[in-house]
Formats: structure tokens, C-alpha cells, sequence
């Protein structure tokens, strides 16, 4: 069997599971947020009643993290939704954006975009703060209300994102029905070259495979060009699985795997115990494919799909209005390094906005020096609008007060989140080009598609 059919094997109880089989599977974990999490509450107690409790409380993880920092009323009232329900299932896993259990959440447009508006729960965006706060375990069965729940692939368990309907079910039974997917494999060989990241590896795939090449199916990285790939760089790749219709990303369990889930279980106090599973000698694909890491080069996914691949050379310059680092995928610590290695000491020449996804690296960003300046003060000095409302902001549009939302048409924007499927940052007049934090890097310093490898020092 394949990684993805052992784990869904091992949670359906069976010995044995082949690609197509439905099976009904246990779930460890079930996350949801403010955008999703209300319906999904909504379909829980219609189904199983006003006063039903949730199957499992230590189960259920919240994370608001979509519409937060803004000032549209309704977004705001998601989070107090979430907390009402929190505080009526004692949940002991709410991310809450208050401190005040009994409060509601209204954020303070007077205050401005950038300053903090968050308490000391808040957790940022759900796929980053889900890891880190110890929630994602080798061999589990983690489902999201969100397409990227895929991202905790990296972490060799099954994630994958679901409907309101199936959460509202899985709410009430911890149970879900699922039909395996078959698996295509992606074997990694080598080492990424100085200026070519794991978002480069990513964007490659799915230009290999298109923006549906992967349909229902399991994506398998594994290979001798994993052990060089730090977590953050298996969850930028495992992210993006969902950018090819892949119902799942996985990658092999590794020491590194075992430092970081072991590191943030002890440090959050969530379950400790974990079985990672193995590869078999004998695994069936439907498609097998070996990426030379050593090869690739700083790759762009064009406007309007994440299919649409061409190397950030073969763009020829191409002018750019704005460049934005942030989200689940391009908004990590190691990110955020990476770009400002790049515009250290420089300045750009666009708007070009930064989104840490957690304040766990709004805080990395804010202590920790190069020289007497610290990453954060580097970036500013720059001239990047940096915020410290860590969230999804602007990487899918949101409400109009959205920082980082293109508002208006005709804006071509360079940025490192994953997806560019038209209106997904704002107008729907507006083009998103998907790329490496250092491709951006570079870009926002010219103003047009830059290959990075021209700033590397
Ligand atoms: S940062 Fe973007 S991709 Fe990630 S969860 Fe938020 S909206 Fe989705």
C-alpha cells in the first residue's frame, strides 16, 4: 500500500485498502474557522439537534483567521459565533482573536492595518498555526473545513479539506465516509540550488501535471531530495496539492518530521503519542514522476491558473503593479528570510505588502537581528508595508477594507500565496502571479518578473 492507503487502512480498521474502495475512517482531528466554521455548526445542530455535544472535544480545533482585521460587521460576527459555540461545548482548542471569553470581536479601523489588534490566544492562519501549536501528528486523519488542510501532508497523516456538511457530520460522529484515492508519486532526487525554493518544486508539479492533473488523487513526495527539505519547505509543497485538484499531499516521516511534531506536542501540551507509516516495497501508482531538485529554476504560475508554469526568466520582465509575501503557503519565518535576504539594504519599487501568518513570526520577525536591525526593521526599511495582524488577509480578497486586497483592476501583483484563479486577491480585473517569497523578493526590487539567482549573494 502506499502511505495514503495504510493511514486510511489503519483508520477504517481494515488490513488492507486499494484506491477506489469507500470506507468509513475515524478522524483525530477535525479544524474549522470563521469563514466555514459557522455553517458547519449550523449543519451539526440541525442534524443532530440544538443540544448535542460535539463527539470528541479534544478533537475539535478552532482557528479564526480569514476575515478578522476588518471592520465589515458580519466577518466580525463569524468570530462571535465561534466563541458562543466554544463556550457552550467547552472546547479546550479555540484560537480565539479576544482574550474575554464573554466579548465580541470588532475590529478598530481607526487604529489602522498594521499595528497588533489581536490577544494573547490568536493563532493566525489555520495551516500554520495548526503544526505549531501541536495539533498535527504523524499516521492521523486530520480533516479541515478549508482546500488547504492538505498542507499537514508534510507531517505524514492524512489531510484533506471537506465541505460544511461533512464537518457538520463529522462534528457529531468523529466519523466520515471516503473513497481512497489513487496515488501519484513524486520522487525527489538532489538539492535545491541557492535562490530556488520549495514553492519552485511546487509550482514545477502542478505545471507538469496542469491545475486538474491531480483530481481526487494522493500526492506522494518521497525520495532521497526529501531529507535536504526543512518542514517548512514539505508544507509549502504539501500546501499546494489542492492547486491540482489533489485530494491529499504526504510526504515519508523522518527525523525532522519526529524533532518538530515532538518540539510543538510538548511545548502546547496536545497529544504526544503518534505512529507514522512507512512505505510498503510494493506500492501501486497511477503516475511516478522524479523531480531534480538541482534543476529546477525560479518558477512563476501565470495568471489564471497554477497550472500555467514558465520559469521566471522565460517572463521576459514582465511589468508588475504590486508584490505581496504572506498566507499559509509564503508567510512562514523561513519565508519572510528568504525575502529579506534579498531587499536587505535595497528598496522596492512597487507596493509590495508582507502578511506574517502567525504572531508566533511576527515575533520571530521583531527579534531577531542581522547587524543592529532586526528582520522586521530590515524589511520597513525596505519599504514593504508590513503588518502585525497576522491572518489570510489579502490572499483571498476579503472585504474592500482587506489589507493588501487589490481593489481596482488592471493590477498585476507578484506574490507567494498559492492560488491566482481571477478575483482571488480582490477585483477580478486584477492578475495574480504565484512565486517563490525570493522571486518576489526580487520582482518587488525591479518592479518586473526578476529571477532571484540575480540578487544572491
Ligand atoms: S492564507 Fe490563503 S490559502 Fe491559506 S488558509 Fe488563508 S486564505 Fe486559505
Amino acid at each position: 500500500m502506499t502511505l495514503t492507503e495504510k493511514i486510511l487502512a489503519r483508520a477504517a480498521g481494515k488490513a488492507h485498502v486499494e484506491a477506489g474502495d469507500n470506507i468509513w475512517v475515524k478522524t483525530d482531528v477535525l479544524m474549522t474557522h470563521d469563514v466555514c466554521g459557522p455553517g458547519t455548526i449550523g449543519v451539526f445542530k440541525r442534524e443532530f439537534g440544538q443540544t448535542a455535544k460535539v463527539w470528541d472535544k479534544d478533537r475539535v480545533v478552532i482557528i479564526p483567521d480569514h476575515y478578522i482585521f476588518t471592520a465589515d460587521s458580519k466577518s466580525n460576527r463569524n468570530v462571535d459565533i465561534l466563541r458562543d459555540f466554544v463556550r457552550e461545548q467547552s472546547l479546550p482548542y479555540f484560537y480565539d482573536v479576544i482574550d474575554d471569553p464573554n466579548g465580541n470581536w470588532a475590529f478598530d479601523a481607526t487604529k489602522g492595518n498594521l499595528k497588533r489588534q489581536y490577544g494573547s490566544r490568536y493563532a493566525g492562519v489555520c495551516h500554520t498555526a495548526l503544526p505549531a501549536k501541536g495539533h498535527t501528528r504523524p499516521g492521523e486523519i486530520l480533516f479541515g473545513t478549508d482546500s488547504h488542510t492538505c498542507m499537514a501532508g508534510a507531517f505524514n497523516q492524512f489531510a484533506t479539506g471537506i465541505g460544511n456538511t461533512d464537518a457538520g457530520f463529522v462534528m457529531g460522529t468523529g466519523k466520515l465516509l471516503i473513497k481512497v484515492p489513487e496515488t501519484m508519486r513524486f520522487r525527489l532526487e538532489g538539492k535545491l540550488q541557492p535562490g530556488v525554493m520549495a514553492k519552485d518544486v511546487i509550482l514545477h508539479v502542478i505545471g507538469e501535471i496542469g491545475f486538474d492533473g491531480a483530481t481526487y488523487r494522493a500526492l506522494q513526495f518521497d525520495g532521497p531530495g526529501v531529507v535536504s527539505l526543512s518542514m517548512d519547505d514539505r508544507m509549502t509543497i504539501a500546501n499546494m496539492a489542492i492547486e491540482a485538484g489533489g485530494k491529499n499531499a504526504i510526504f515519508e516521516f523522518d527525523a525532522r518530521t519526529a524533532e518538530y511534531v515532538d518540539a510543538r506536542t510538548r511545548l502546547n501540551g496536545t497529544k504526544s503519542s503518534y505512529e507514522p507509516v512507512e512505505a510498503d516495497k510494493n506500492q501501486t501508482f497511477v503516475y511516478d514522476l522524479v523531480v531534480n531538485l538541482d534543476k529546477l529554476e525560479p518558477t512563476v504560475a501565470c495568471h489564471p491558473d497554477p497550472g500555467q508554469r514558465k520559469t521566471a526568466k522565460q517572463m521576459n520582465g514582465m511589468k508588475l503593479d504590486r508584490a505581496y509575501i504572506g498566507s499559509c503557503t509564503g508567510g512562514k519565518t523561513s519565508d519572510f528570510i528568504e525575502f529579506a535576504r534579498i531587499v536587505k539594504g535595497r528598496h522596492v519599487v512597487i507596493d509590495t505588502f508582507g502578511v506574517p501568518a502567525t504572531p508566533e513570526i511576527v515575533r520571530d520577525l521583531q527579534t531577531t537581528y542581522w547587524g543592529d536591525k532586526t528582520i522586521w526593521q530590515h524589511m520597513m526599511d525596505a519599504g514593504v508595508q508590513m503588518t502585525e495582524n497576522a491572518g489570510c488577509a489579502a490572499c483571498l480578497g476579503g472585504p474592500v477594507d482587506t489589507f493588501g486586497r487589490m481593489n481596482k483592476g488592471g493590477l498585476k501583483c507578484i506574490s507567494a500565496t498559492n492560488r491566482n484563479f481571477p478575483g482571488r486577491m480582490g477585483s477580478k480585473e486584477s492578475e495574480v502571479y504565484l512565486a517563490s517569497p525570493a522571486t518576489v523578493a526580487a520582482s518587488a526590487l525591479t518592479g518586473r518578473v526578476t529571477d532571484p539567482r540575480e540578487y544572491w549573494s
